[in-house]
């Protein structure tokens, strides 16, 4: 491997890194992605999006993609409670009028292909090991390839997208500025021939579970409960976790082909880590993660690429400083995910009540539709496509 420069070099080419990479390279700035994995992979994550990510990647001009993959529209929501269950029509708002669910086989190479047309150079294979320093400012990245060959990459820029275990967010020490107290543990895997009519999901003390309808006419079931009460085992501890959740659910899934493996995540309680430095910002998991029962970690990923390309855009123009540019970048971050990391905490620790948790509910809707507003109004000189 040789040495090259470049405006922005990316950690990580999936949600967060692939789309800031796309919005970067839209933007005009030569950019170049490492990932250390293959293309085209799976990863350790369901994929339900909510609405804000839903509107990014219809005016981003990927949602047509999303749907063409075979992605089925949702448009319907059910919350199954211990009592009742209720249903919530998807109504048209922002552009769209269906949620989607895509595997992460889908969304994560439509993100990566698009970055490629606009003119980023993706690299797999390439291993993050290192960075380059100059009068304490980051310049650049040294990485390994499979081979064993280290080599290097400056740039004006460094962006950590390399997910929750960020090597990025540990080499330049980035502060934990929020910790979350609770976790649950979750397992998930993918169905055929389970009736659903949309997203479902159910709440309650003893264990909570979902099904997103996605790819391939499969359902990603998933439930989710306090670690020391998951128990790994395949098919029939998901079934036993899924009755004490929704007996309902469980009575559905019975007939239903279990067409994966399934997948289980020990759990980690949600953090915020300051996103940027001189030289370096972190997006997507590497610099804020929740619990999975959130939901919310791709909508969170694609949210902050833009809002982080719109912030280096105007770094990399000479137009604002770091400190101004940045600042605003975490300050946006942290005013439109702090309710949801607080909301999802109390969820996780599954100490609440059946009117408690629609409260809770409701409390994550009304940041939800916040955050929705936040990205209607984004004024972001990167999304249209056209280099400045
Ligand atoms: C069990 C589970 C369920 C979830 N369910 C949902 C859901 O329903 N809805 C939702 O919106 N979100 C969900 N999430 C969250 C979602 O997975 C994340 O939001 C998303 O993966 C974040 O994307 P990212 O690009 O930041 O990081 P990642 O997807 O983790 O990608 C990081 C990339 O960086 C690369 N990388 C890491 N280290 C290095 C290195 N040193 N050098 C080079 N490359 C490196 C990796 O290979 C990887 O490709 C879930 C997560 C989990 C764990």
């Amino acid at each position: 491997m040789t040495g090259t420069h470049t405006d922005v070099v990316v950690v990580g080419a999936r949600a967060a890194g692939a789309a800031t990479a796309l919005l970067l390279a839209r933007a005009g700035l030569s950019v170049i992605v490492i990932d250390r994995d293959r293309p085209g992979t799976d990863t350790l994550s369901t994929h339900a999006l909510m609405r804000g990510a839903v509107v990014q990647l219809h005016r981003w001009g990927l949602l047509d993609e999303v749907v063409r993959a075979g992605t089925p529209a949702i448009r319907e929501t059910a919350f199954h409670y211990a009592t009742e269950s209720i249903w919530v029509p998807i109504k048209p708002g922002s552009g769209v009028d269906a949620l989607y669910a895509p595997r992460r086989t889908v969304l994560d190479p439509i993100l990566v292909a698009a970055a490629e047309d606009a003119g980023a150079v993706v690299r797999y294979g390439e291993t993050l090991i290192g960075l380059r320093s100059q009068d304490g400012r980051v310049v650049g990245v040294e990485v390994r390839d499979r081979s064993g060959r280290v080599g290097a990459v400056t740039a004006r820029l460094v962006i950590g997208a390399d997910g929750r275990r960020s090597t990025m967010a540990r080499l330049v020490e980035a502060p934990t500025t929020h910790r979350a107290t609770s976790t649950t543990a979750c397992a998930y895997g993918y169905f055929r021939d389970l009736p659903c009519r949309g997203y479902e999901w159910a709440y309650r003390t003893s264990g909570m579970a979902g099904l997103i309808p996605t790819n391939d006419e499969a359902t990603c079931v998933f439930v989710a409960r306090r670690p020391d009460r998951l128990r790994r085992g395949g098919r029939p501890a998901l079934e036993e976790a899924l009755a004490d959740a929704s007996p309902e659910l469980a009575d559905r899934l019975r007939p239903a082909v279990l067409v994966s493996p399934v997948r289980t995540f020990v759990g980690q309680p949600g953090h915020l880590r300051t996103p940027w430095g001189p030289g370096w910002a972190l997006v997507g998991h590497a610099g804020s993660w929740k619990d999975p029962i959130s939901a919310h970690g791709l909508t969170d990923a694609l949210r902050d690429a833009e809002l982080l390309a719109c912030a280096a855009v105007r770094v990399l123009a000479g137009e604002a400083s770091e400190a101004d540019a940045f600042g605003c970048y975490q300050a946006t971050r942290d005013r439109l995910t702090l309710p949801i990391l607080a909301g999802s905490d109390e969820v996780a620790a599954m100490r609440w009540d059946d009117d408690r948790i629609r409260l809770l509910l409701r409390g994550l809707n009304q940041a939800m539709n916040e955050e929705l507003r936040a990205i209607d109004e984004l004024d972001s000189p990167v999304q249209s496509g056209q280099p400045r």
